[in-house]
């Protein structure tokens, strides 16, 4: 089957790692014990996830004209995402997300910097790969006026839209009525449903369109009342990023044309797999490891 089309318009970040047994004090230097860099954003994640596993990506971004967006550049590049539209930006740094992790604890500084120079103009620009794409892949961690200029394009070319509405916050109901699905978490379903001022019939729609991811328990859909597509038992190692490897793969199963369903079940094992290894972007499995799983699984039964 020729490769089907996702079109991810989001975040790129590096994260910044240092572990330490004594978090400094204000005016304090104490001394760590390691340090290292991690690619991230929820944006380049979503779309590592969906290239793993076979789709033809697109990353419509910005990272800074620094080391990490050099860098942030080639690991893309080498997962295979087209990289045309990323733009490195000369006057603000690549995102970072900057991590202290002390005995079990962590204390996080997210600074968007490029990332928030993914303006409307910008992705105007690049209405010719939205019409081109099957499947166009939405989060939060870009300007809202720009996550809702992507998805009035894609609806202009009547494409199927996916927002991953993290990190939550409040969503103007045109941005709601806009997209297809929308994959909350457990915790960003109850503010997305709080946030807004709704009708009955508003709430009611929106439901329609969540597929609420929880966890081990997999994922809820509203299907003439709330319909549970179980999740996979795994023993999980690390968390971090199962959400982005579920909407990754939700992305690339309904660009397949498989039913909803069938695409949450599908993207459950991806979720699945993806917390038995450490790391988000490296602990995402490839098409062929997500096969194998699923047949796996389908024997044991047997
Ligand atoms: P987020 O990372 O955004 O908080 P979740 O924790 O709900 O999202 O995870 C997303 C998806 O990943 C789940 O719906 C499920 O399919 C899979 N998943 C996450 N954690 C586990 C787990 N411990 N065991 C099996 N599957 C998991």
């Amino acid at each position: 089957m020729e490769k089907r089309k996702v079109t991810v318009i989001g975040s790129i970040n590096m994260d910044l790692v240092t572990k330490t047994e004594v978090i400094p004090k204000v005016g304090e230097t104490v001394m760590g014990e390691s340090f290292f860099t991690i690619p991230g954003g929820k944006g380049a994640n979503q779309a590592v996830a969906a290239a793993r596993l076979g789709a033809e990506v697109t990353l419509i971004g910005c990272v800074g004209d620094d080391m990490f967006g050099k860098d942030l550049h080639e690991h893309l590049e080498k997962e295979g995402i087209i990289l045309n539209n990323v733009e490195p930006v000369t006057h603000v740094s690549t995102g970072t997300a900057t991590i202290t992790l002390s005995k079990g604890d962590n204390s996080i500084i997210v600074v968007s910097g490029a990332n928030f120079e993914v303006t409307p103009e910008m992705v105007r620009k690049n209405e010719s790969v939205i019409a081109d794409s099957d499947v166009v892949l939405l989060q939060l961690e870009i300007p809202l006026e720009s996550v809702m200029e992507a998805a009035k394009l894609a609806k202009k070319h009547n494409k199927t839209v996916i927002l991953n509405p993290a990190p939550i916050q409040a969503l103007p109901k045109e941005l709601l009525s806009l997209v297809d699905y929308l994959t909350p978490n457990e915790h960003e379903q109850e503010l997305l449903l709080a946030a807004n001022s709704l009708a009955p019939d508003e709430l009611e729609e929106i439901r329609s369109k969540c597929i609420v991811t929880k966890g081990p328990e997999g994922v809820f859909i509203y299907d003439q009342g709330e319909k549970q597509i179980k999740g996979f038992e795994v023993e999980a190692v690390d968390t971090t990023g199962a959400g982005d490897s579920f909407n990754g793969a939700l992305a690339v199963s309904l660009s397949e044309g498989i039913e909803l369903k069938e695409a949450c079940k599908y993207a459950n094992a991806v979720g699945a797999l993806s917390v038995t290894k450490l790391g988000a972007q490296s602990g995402m499995p490839t098409k062929e490891e997500v096969e194998r799983f699923l047949q796996q699984r389908e024997d044991d039964k047997s």
